[in-house]
């Protein structure tokens, strides 16, 4: 689903974020990213969303090489890849329903399709009776379950993460983690950066760790202790 052929990434100003990294990720597998503040986690997964081009080496997206991506292509890939940030981005003046259909009032979904599939991915994050709420209205982990609804309500193949339990206390933090776990159970590739490590390890599930943009280790899920 993922492969990074040597990418390095160097930000203007000079500071190289990310270091001859290579690395693959299966379809349909999910894994972390971890590393201490600065280690280059945001900057490849805003590599994979086309959020930052790399300054060298190559990234390889569901067979489609992004250096040779025509750029009136970059948008048909986005909406293959769902993203989930820390302080999950929400519109506070819209409601939920509204927040979570956004991303198919892009396509060209049909409304009574939309309205379906608005609900369904409301009610696997478990806020179906939120839908006429604002966001501001709902606890931290309830807003960033409608950040995970809005992120999965096209069926992405792949679902990437930016310390998406930063600002949860551990409890919600694990059943965010389960409902990440949730989506590869259905075939989701899910990628996700965090320096949570004793919630990483309780996932079991393979770790990357960078360090100053480097790939210093890349564990295997059944070798998480
Ligand atoms: P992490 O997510 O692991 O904290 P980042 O990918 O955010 O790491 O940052 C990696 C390095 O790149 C850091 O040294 C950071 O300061 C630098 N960096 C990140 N974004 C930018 C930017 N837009 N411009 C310049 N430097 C940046
Ligand atoms: P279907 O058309 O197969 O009935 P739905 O739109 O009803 O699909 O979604 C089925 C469930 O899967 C919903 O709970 C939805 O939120 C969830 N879902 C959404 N995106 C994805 C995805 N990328 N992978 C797997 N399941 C997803």
């Amino acid at each position: 689903m993922i492969r990074f052929e040597q990418v390095s990434k160097r930000y203007p100003g000079g500071h190289e974020a990310l270091v001859q990294l290579s690395f693959e990720l299966a379809d349909g597998e999910m894994a972390f990213v971890t590393g201490h503040s600065g280690a280059g986690k945001s900057t490849l997964l805003k590599l994979i969303a086309l959020l930052e081009r790399p300054s060298q080496g190559e990234i390889v997206i569901d067979g489609q090489r992004l250096s040779r991506l025509h750029r009136r292509n970059i948008p048909k890939l986005r909406r293959g890849i769902g993203m989930v940030f820390q302080d999950h981005h929400l519109l506070m003046d819209r409601s939920v329903y509204a927040n979570v259909e956004l991303p198919l009032l892009i396509g060209a979904v049909p409304p009574a399709e939309r309205a379906r599939r608005v609900r369904a991915a409301l009610e696997k994050v478990g806020l179906l009776d939120y839908e006429r709420q604002l966001p501001g209205s709902l606890s931290a982990g309830e807003q960033q379950r409608v950040g995970i609804a809005r992120a999965i309500v096209a069926r992405p193949a792949l679902l990437i993460a930016d310390e998406p339990t930063g600002n949860l206390d551990p409890q919600l933090a694990v059943e965010i983690m389960q409902l990440f776990a949730e989506f590869q159970d259905v075939g989701t590739t899910v990628l996700i950066a965090s320096h949570d490590l004793p919630l990483i390890k309780r996932m079991k599930r393979r770790v990357v760790v960078l360090d100053h943009g480097r790939l210093i280790a890349d564990v295997a899920a059944a070798e998480v202790q």
